[in-house]
């Protein structure tokens, strides 16, 4: 009985010194860094027919969708959009154990199997840019790309509606991956590829070459940008260079300048809800396209104005896209990059080697999600669903994937040195420098994106 009693004693002793020791490292956590990322599954929605009911990119000039839904590539019953999105759901559970002390443990272990530093504790807070695809979620039968569409859009009410960048943006994330597949990889973009958008600097030369200011096309053919993604071989990647370049500044690209009302793809920067759009109304001023605005139809009669303009010749913007430590492609590159060879690396700690699995060259355009984000953009296409290789290690092998990805982001903000040293794709584990965001006023820039 006695022993009973002091046993009991123990017990409620025990338990006091628990409940002090999580209380304790409870109030720890204060101090902890933390991380805010968002991980974006491509698509979603459905490519369905009228593109005036379903598709995206809504314009506030014609007050019409400039194109169609963009449901992603599929093989058979493989899609890409469930794939991203069962691959983005897993990198989440991951991040999740950095939220908790006690599901921590299970994180450090993961990161023991990469690294033998032991790299500080921090929190990552993390959540989806979508939810499950269309027709496996619940279903708005009205608008099935409601909750997908990439660019702001209005209802049948009237209503204007945050599509998936606006809500983005929202979050005021510091990182934000983009997970894509395609069907078949051009010749010499084999591997996991990072997807990266064009420093402005050099979009402006190329407006400089359109207005015929600058003679020589030395300034792209010796840059790191030279090898631009050209959608097709019927015309050169500088054809290409330039034509984006005329999308990119006037929303028209160039030798199809004719018909506006057609080949307009409007003000990318107006099509989200974001602190760089210009004042209400603009849309009165730039369905005229007047000469010597940023409005001007032709790249001859274009001037940079507006708050998008300022921001995109931003020393933030150059962080972001130019230079950096892969010696150009910015942070976002880096980023990419670096999560691309921890999903490698993670292949590789499981024991498997698949040959076709390596970096892949980087896919340079203008793309408008890495434009449209203050936050650092890694985007990524894992992989090609024509190559059954590839078909097997997206459906197959997404949690070493997962993981890979987790460990990725991690590292980005921790930093750590790789653990194996005879692995040919080896992460190079330098933290990114967050401090070169910080501006004059304080405020981080990854906070100054909402209104
Ligand atoms: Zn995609």
């Amino acid at each position: 009985m006695q022993i009973h009693s002091r046993l009991k004693k123990l017990e409620l002793f025990l338990f006091i010194i628990i409940f002090l020791f999580l209380f304790r490292s409870d109030s720890k956590k204060i101090d902890l860094l933390t991380f805010r990322v968002v991980l974006d599954p491509g698509h979603g929605g459905l490519s369905l027919v009228p593109k005036a009911k379903h598709g995206d990119r809504y314009d506030l000039i014609s007050k019409k969708y400039l194109s169609y839904y963009s449901q992603g590539t599929k093989y058979g019953k493989i899609e890409e959009r469930i794939i991203t999105y069962e691959i983005a759901e897993k990198v989440k559970n991951i991040l999740d154990l950095t939220l908790e002390d006690y599901t921590f443990k299970k994180f450090r272990e993961i990161i023991n199997k990469y690294t033998n530093d032991n790299p500080e504790r921090i929190i990552i807070r993390s959540i989806l840019s979508r939810r499950k695809s269309s027709d496996t979620g619940s279903l708005n039968s009205e608008d099935p790309n409601a909750d997908f569409r990439l660019f702001d859009y209005v209802d049948k009410h009237g209503n204007k509606k945050h599509g998936r960048i606006s809500f983005i943006n929202s979050y005021k994330p510091h990182l934000v991956v983009s997970l894509h597949c395609d069907f078949q990889a051009p010749v010499f973009h084999r591997g996991i590829n990072p997807v990266i958008s064009a420093p402005h600097s050099l979009l402006y030369r190329g407006l400089n070459y359109l207005k015929g200011n600058e003679k020589s096309r030395k300034f792209f053919f010796n840059s790191p940008y030279a090898d631009w993604f050209a959608e097709s071989v019927n015309k050169t990647g500088y054809r290409w260079f330039l034509k984006d370049v005329s999308s990119y500044f006037t929303g028209l690209p160039v030798e199809d300048r004719i018909d506006i009302e057609d080949k307009f793809t409007g003000y990318i920067y107006n099509m989200v809800s974001w602190k760089y759009g210009d004042n209400s109304g603009w849309e009165n001023t730039a369905r005229n396209h007047p000469k010597k605005t940023q409005y001007a139809a032709n790249p001859k009669d274009f001037c940079l104005q507006g708050k998008f303009w300022e921001r995109e010749q931003s020393i933030y913007e150059s962080y972001r896209r130019d230079g950096g430590i892969e010696g150009f492609g910015g942070d976002n590159l880096y980023a990419s990059s670096e999560i691309i060879r921890y999903i490698l690396l993670s292949f590789y700690q499981s024991g498997n080697i698949y040959p076709r699995q390596k970096p892949g060259k980087p896919y340079i355009s203008v793309w408008s999600l890495p434009i449209l984000v203050n936050a650092i953009n890694a985007y990524i296409e894992l992989g090609y669903l024509k190559n059954k290789k590839d078909r097997y290690v997206l459906t197959d092998k997404q949690d070493e994937i997962a993981e890979g990805i987790a460990v990725g982001i991690y590292c980005l903000f921790a930093g750590f040195k790789p653990k194996v040293s005879e692995f040919k794709h080896l992460p190079k584990g330098k933290r990114i420098d967050l401090s070169k965001y910080k501006l004059p006023s304080g405020e981080s820039y990854f906070d100054i994106v909402v209104p």
